[in-house]
């Protein structure tokens, strides 16, 4: 049994764990390519034109891959902790994907929902698992196998500095990693993985930082601590499910003083729009570190984020000469 998996969305954050427990179970697993102009058009071609830009292009992901599985595995995520709830996008998205590409394989549309306690998770994992194997026992230690997959992989990106595609590709053993030369100055990005590290959404922007000899840090070297009590510190309890990369990672990186944050967010998107403007507050607040923030959609060129991106990376280089004249 072939389970196809959008190279979209919650990909980043949960790949290694679905894939553990699909091929424990016997399945094999297929992924899509990467994102290109090719996958928008197509997913967008499906929706109404405010569906937010993440969700047409993990639309056009799942075309890209319905003629080679037979299966797509589509959670839809409601919570993964206490009083804190996903955008609706994800909620529906299993359903809106039934809707928008009827010519889709049959979708394993998994709900979890924190919030409903443990018994819920586990039934729902269990009702997964069983389209493979009538086996509760086997579906319980693949699910085990699953979880420690997930753990290490947060532990490689924490640990090493690694980011998602860096510590996918190291778990399957196909990259040697280059140690930066030269660091002009340290830039955080903050958001979600799955515009960061999307290269067509980001427009390599993470490539760029670091052809100009930038270190790059991003939310998913930070651990679980790190990232949590920097949230409480900024806004309280967490409201939204992914908030930490967002409000957790900016409160970070401000309060730890690296040379500059970029926050990226896509053009329509609600809870983004909130939590990206809390980070700027304390940016503004704090005032150590210069801050931008991009708003990116399907028209954004590449010359519009590299004009951005060099007036701001010469911001921050006549900061740090003005700080070394100070102090000489
Ligand atoms: S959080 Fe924003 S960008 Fe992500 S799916 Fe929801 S609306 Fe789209």
């Amino acid at each position: 049994m072939i389970i196809g998996i959008p190279r979209a969305l919650l990909y980043y954050q949960y790949y290694p764990m679905w894939k553990t427990f699909f091929e424990e179970l016997g399945a094999e697993v297929v992924v899509s390519s990467p994102t290109t102009q090719a996958t928008l058009s197509s997913g967008a071609s499906r929706v109404v034109a405010d569906t937010c830009l993440p969700v047409k292009i993990f639309l056009g992901h799942v075309i890209s891959i319905v003629e080679r599985c037979d299966y797509i595995f589509i959670p839809a995520i409601r919570s993964v902790k206490r009083k804190a709830y996903n955008c609706s996008k994800f909620l529906g998205l299993p359903d809106m994907t039934k809707a928008v590409i009827p010519e889709s394989p049959p979708i394993l549309d998994i709900e979890i929902d924190i919030n409903k306690g443990k018994r819920h998770l586990y039934q729902a994992i269990y009702k997964l698992g069983r389209h493979f194997i009538g086996n509760p026992v086997k579906v319980r230690q693949a699910s085990l196998a699953a979880w420690q997959a997930h753990l290490k992989y947060q532990q490689l990106m924490s640990s090493q500095g690694l980011t998602p595609p860096q510590a996918i590709a190291k778990l399957s053993g196909e990259v040697e990693l280059e140690a930066p030369t030269s660091i002009q100055a340290t830039i955080a990005l903050i958001g979600h993985p799955y515009i960061l590290y999307d290269e067509h959404i980001s427009h390599r922007l993470i490539h760029r930082l670091e052809e100009a000899h930038n270190k790059v840090l991003t939310p998913e070297m930070l651990t679980t601590e790190e990232l949590e009590s920097a949230t409480t510190r900024l806004v309280g309890n967490a409201h939204w499910t992914y908030e930490d990369e967002v409000v957790g990672a900016g409160g970070h990186y401000l309060e730890t003083r690296v040379d500059g944050v970029i926050g990226l967010m896509t053009f329509g998107c609600g809870p983004d729009s909130q939590m990206m403007d809390m980070v700027h507050r304390w940016a503004t607040k704090l005032g150590a570190t210069t801050f931008m923030s991009l708003t990116l959609d399907e028209h954004t060129t590449e010359g519009g984020i590299v004009t951005r991106l060099e007036a701001f990376l010469d911001m921050i280089n006549r900061r740090k000469r003005r700080q070394i004249e100070v102090c000489a």
